[in-house]
Formats: C-alpha cells, sequence, structure tokens
C-alpha cells in the first residue's frame, strides 16, 4: 500500500510517500481502507520527536480517519460499511476500560501515536470496537475532521468541567480544532460562549459557531476583556489548550468557583499558579486527555443530526502531506486541515 512515512525525525521534509507493507489483522481486528486522515497537532510532535518518547521507524503517524472496512478478523462485521474510527485503543479488559473510562486504562494510546501505525495510508487497522458507522449524507472529509477533536471538547466540558445550561465559557484559539469544537459544543449545550483568535476573519467565524463575544488575542489582553464583557465577574469555565503564552490569564479569566480544564501546552509546559487565588477564589484546575469511546458515541449523534459540524480548513492529496503539515505549523488554517486518500 501506500503511506506517508518518515524514518527519522525533522521537519516535514522527512515525510515520505512511499510503499509500505499493508497491515496484517490479528484476532478482533478490522482493516479499514481510507478515504479521508484529518491531522492533528500530534502529528506534528510525532514527526518532530518528543522527549522521553521513542517513536519505532518508519512511522505512519494519523489519528483521525474515515473509510470503508475491507477486511474483518472480527465476527459479525459488514464489509463496505463506511465508519469513522475511534481514535484512542485501549486494552478493553481493565478495571478503567470496564468502567467506561478507557482513556484511563494503562496501555491507552492513540491511534497514529508510537506502536499503532496511524492513517496516513491507504490502509489502516483497529480493533473492532474502535469502529463508528457513518450514515450515507456524513461524507468521509467531514467523518475524519470529527473524532479527535470533538471527543477531546466534549470530554473538557461534559465530563471534566461538568458544564450547565446559562454558564460562560472562554474558549482559547478558535481556530484550532478543538477551539472551533468547544464554542459549538458549549453553544449547543446553553452555555454563552467567548472565544479568542490572532485575526479578524477568524474572530468573525468564531462568531459564526456561536460565540457570543470574541476577543483578538494579540491586540486585546484576553482576562482584562472577559472581566469587562462580564461586568467583573470572570467565567465559569475555561478551555485551555494553548499552555504557557495564556495559563496566567487564563486562570485570571475566572470566576470565583470557576473551573479551568487544560488538554494540551502547544506553546510550552510551564504555568505558575497563584496559590491563594486558588484557594481564596475556589477554583479547580482539571486536566482532560481524549475521551471515552461512549462519549464519541453521544457526541457523534449531533454531529449526524447537524448539530455539530466539524470546520474543514482545506484538503490535500495524501502524497501532499508535507505541505499540510507546512499549513498546520503556520497556524494560518481556520478547522482541520485533512487529508484525502483517493
Ligand atoms: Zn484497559
Amino acid at each position: 500500500m501506500k503511506a506517508i512515512r518518515f524514518h527519522q525525525h525533522g521537519g516535514p521534509e522527512v515525510l515520505r510517500y512511499e510503499d509500505a507493507p499493508e497491515p496484517e489483522l490479528a484476532s478482533g481486528e478490522v482493516l479499514v481502507r481510507v478515504r479521508a486522515c484529518a491531522l492533528n497537532h500530534l502529528d506534528l510532535w510525532e514527526r518532530r520527536g518528543l522527549p522521553n518518547v521513542r517513536i519505532p521507524m518508519p512511522h505512519i503517524s494519523g489519528s483521525d480517519v474515515a473509510g470503508e472496512i475491507v477486511a474483518s478478523a472480527a465476527p459479525d462485521v459488514a464489509i463496505g460499511r463506511r465508519v469513522m474510527l475511534q481514535p484512542g485503543v485501549s486494552c478493553g479488559r481493565c478495571a478503567a476500560c470496564l468502567s467506561g473510562k478507557d482513556n484511563e486504562c494503562p496501555h491507552y494510546e492513540v491511534l497514529g501515536y508510537i506502536h499503532h501505525p496511524g492513517g496516513c495510508a491507504e490502509l489502516v487497522k483497529v480493533p473492532v470496537q474502535n469502529l463508528v458507522s457513518i450514515p450515507d449524507d456524513i461524507d468521509f472529509v467531514q467523518a475524519a475532521a470529527f473524532p479527535l477533536t470533538f471527543l477531546t471538547a466534549w470530554h473538557m466540558l461534559m465530563t471534566r468541567a461538568r458544564l450547565q445550561r446559562g454558564e460562560d465559557v472562554l474558549v482559547l484559539a478558535a481556530g484550532s480544532g478543538v477551539g472551533q469544537a468547544a464554542i459549538q459544543i458549549a453553544f449547543l449545550h446553553g452555555a454563552r460562549v467567548f472565544a479568542t483568535a490572532g485575526s479578524e476573519e477568524k474572530l468573525a467565524r468564531a462568531q459564526a459557531l456561536g460565540a457570543y463575544e470574541v476577543i483578538h488575542h494579540h491586540q486585546q489582553d484576553i482576562a482584562e476583556e472577559i472581566r469587562r464583557l462580564t461586568n467583573r465577574r470572570g467565567v465559569d469555565v475555561v478551555i485551555e489548550h494553548v499552555g504557557e503564552a495564556t495559563w496566567t490569564k487564563s486562570v485570571r479569566a475566572l470566576a470565583r468557583g470557576g473551573r479551568l480544564v487544560t488538554c494540551g501546552a502547544t506553546t510550552g509546559g510551564n504555568g505558575a499558579l497563584d496559590l491563594t487565588a486558588l484557594f481564596a477564589r475556589q477554583l479547580t484546575i482539571l486536566g482532560s486527555y481524549m475521551g471515552t469511546k461512549g462519549e464519541l458515541m453521544r457526541a457523534a449523534r449531533f454531529f449526524f443530526a447537524g448539530q455539530l459540524k466539524p470546520v474543514v480548513d482545506r484538503t490535500f492529496p495524501l502524497e501532499e502531506a508535507a505541505a499540510a503539515h507546512q499549513r498546520m505549523e503556520a497556524s494560518g488554517q481556520f478547522g482541520k486541515i485533512v487529508l484525502n486518500v483517493p
């Protein structure tokens, strides 16, 4: 099969479009013909290399996949079925998995990250429990743009922060995958959404997705703007994934009793915390990583009903993966960058 692989870490130039062996199915696994695969920041980090993470080479990344089933080593699987894939792979038999918290499984891993070759290829294999059927009116590009970011944002808002109707939510970086998903999920659940972005065009698009007020994060102070817009109260929930560059402002934007949920640190992992503010203002800091298989299925019902719509920035053919990585690294995108696999 054709695949995008890298044999060493580095810039986009290490990505090679080349022949790779087809995946061999073990019992309980299903082979999927990839039709579309969306990029995430994880793809960039894998390619660049991460401290203390050894990625076997050559490597195929890609965590967000949609396609058709072409072979199965699991019973009762219809060949030809259109599916999108759960991006989290877990053991399925530990206490966490059996409690419906598979993203807390000690063996949890994101598809395409280390040991599970990903979807930047013509074929990918996954355990049968990672399949989610998609209706005929949802195209593969839309389906590939949905799983990882909507799952992440759903887990942050609904499970970790326990969002309530009528609450105020601040979503950082509206143009990012998690940002556009969080705005839509929070709006859908009756929250008043404040969103930040780095250009007028992105701010307008954030409002079109449901943001009530927007903040230009290069020209305005996020915490001060939030205080002004909320009559000095602050927001109930902050959706943070930027890290060092915004951390202090994100904490300062919280109302008394507010919750900050973080799922990433794109600009760096060091954030200071004023412990006096933490206890006196009764703040809660929550970590969040991916989400459970059940949560993705619940979120997908809103997707299939047209109430959640993944935003696709643009598509590239699979062989132009390097150009797709470059676009993502330049931060010019609004929404998901998706590779088309013809
Ligand atoms: Zn497990």
